[in-house]
């Protein structure tokens, strides 16, 4: 046991996606339409989506979608990614734990959102569209899409986070250098954002507020869709590739995983790597248990409503089956922009909702001692979304030099935080803070949910 890294080579890339509903004992419920509240047929989806997406969307009965051969060609820039034992990290917390850890920070851009990102713009390009809309929160899923829609030849508007586009100006300065078109949320582009900004002028945008605009840009642009960079289950299925890759590679290792972490926004990096082996447990009962590492500040797992609810502030998408702070909810400023989203995706709702997943919340300064204690120990500077997922690592790490028990964790990296410095420079001055959400503050959004279910 002394390698510390395992590598997996080209033609290990997979070569499907992983559906988990078929594996699901309670299917999660059927999206409805925002306006009949009957629920929705996959045509309904095709002026937002691409059909193929759409498909994938609603396909609840095969377990193994191909990926695309053009998909996997660009996978092979930077596939199959490594899995690592952080031995610096299991010696610097002095615990008899054996932790891994993927790391999806390898991409391009830094971080795992390139596995959707590549195959949306593949299957838009391949039904004619010219042109795409998004959003993004920290830019990541932004940046992310811009080099795949460079990829394949479309013109892309990204509406992103108006605190995050002045405080991560350099993932603007990336998605224009791939040639994507940016614009703070909320802007005046929109009627969405028009609604929003006389409301309330110094608002400084929320992941639901970007994705109206993105969705109304989409609807309003002929031969134009949509793509969203978490949440939907076409997301979850494209990310699986990061967990069937772990999943041969703790083999390599020659151990199990007795928990599998990742960070949590909408669930898409956590359903990546954790999906796969939840299959096990679904399929074959084994004890693996899966863990979702979510902000203190945007609790939807920890404290949020199971209910109906829209994906975005306007009302513009389907109601998703979801835990859920409200669309209304507005997250404080916290440094990991990708998590602040006021919801989680239908199917690890469902999961959640049936004990076949944990959920933890973190503060905001206990991510950043935990991503400075693994950057001494294992070199790699990360994300501070992935660090929600490090510090929940750190906690089993420690309950297991507690219990002076062996256990195997394995968490995922998201990201890379090199263009998150601002962020470090601001811990290390002691400017950061910790943010709780009052009950009565998510009382009185709770009430704001239409109550479907
Ligand atoms: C976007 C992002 C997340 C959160 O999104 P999920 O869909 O929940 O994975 C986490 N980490 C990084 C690095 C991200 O860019």
């Amino acid at each position: 046991m002394s390698t510390k890294k395992f590598l997996l080579e080209e033609k290990d890339i997979p070569s499907a996606w992983y559906n988990i509903i078929p594996d699901m004992p309670n299917k999660p419920l059927p999206l409805l339409n925002p306006k009949t509240k009957d629920p929705l047929k996959t045509e309904e989806l095709f002026p937002i989506f691409a059909e193929e997406l759409a498909r994938q969307e609603m396909n609840v009965t095969d377990s193994w979608i191909a990926i695309p051969d053009e998909v996997r060609e660009l996978y092979r820039i930077w596939r199959p990614t490594p899995l690592v034992r952080a031995t610096g990290l299991e010696k610097a917390l002095d615990t008899p734990a054996h932790i891994y850890f993927k790391n999806e920070s390898v991409s391009p851009i830094g971080s795992h959102k390139l596995n959707s990102a590549l195959a949306q713009a593949y299957y838009c390009k391949k039904e004619g569209v010219t042109n795409i809309t998004t959003e993004t929160g920290a830019g990541q899923w932004g940046a992310a899409l811009s080099f795949a829609a460079k990829a394949f030849g479309l013109e892309l508007a990204v509406y992103m986070v108006k605190v995050s586009y002045h405080q991560k100006p350099y993932r603007r300065s990336i998605m224009q250098t791939f040639g994507a078109e940016v614009i703070a949320s909320p802007s005046m582009s929109t009627r969405a954002g028009k609604d929003i900004i006389t409301r309330n002028p110094n608002y400084q945008g929320s992941l639901g507020t970007a994705i109206s605009e993105a969705v109304e840009l989409a609807m309003q642009t002929p031969n134009c869709k949509y793509t969203l960079g978490s949440a939907l289950n076409h997301v979850m299925l494209h990310q699986t590739v990061i967990g069937l890759e772990a999943e041969k590679q703790m083999e390599m290792a020659g151990e199990y995983p007795d928990v599998v972490i990742a960070c949590f926004g909408g669930g898409s990096n956590f359903s990546g790597i954790s999906f796969p082996f939840l299959r096990h447990k679904l399929r074959e009962n084994s004890a693996v248990r899966v863990v979702a590492a979510e902000p203190t500040s945007c609790p939807k797992l920890t404290r949020g409503e199971f209910q109906y609810d829209y994906g975005d502030e306007a009302g513009y998408t389907p109601l998703i089956p979801m835990f859920t702070l409200g669309h209304n909810f507005a997250p404080a400023n916290i440094h990991a922009g990708g998590l602040r989203y006021h919801g989680s995706g239908a199917i690890v709702s469902q999961l959640m909702k049936d004990g076949l997943m944990e959920a933890v919340d973190i503060q905001q300064l206990d991510t950043f001692k935990a991503a400075t204690i693994f950057a001494r120990a294992e070199g790699i500077i990360p994300a501070p979304e992935s660090s929600h997922a490090i510090a929940a690592a750190i906690q089993e790490a420690e309950a297991a030099k507690r219990e002076g028990k062996k256990k195997v964790i394995l968490f995922n990296l998201s990201g890379h935080g090199l263009i998150d410095m601002a962020s470090y420079d601001r811990y290390f001055a002691g400017d950061l803070a910790n943010y709780s959400v009052s009950d009565e503050e998510l009382k009185q959004n709770f009430k704001e949910l239409e109550k479907i279910i």
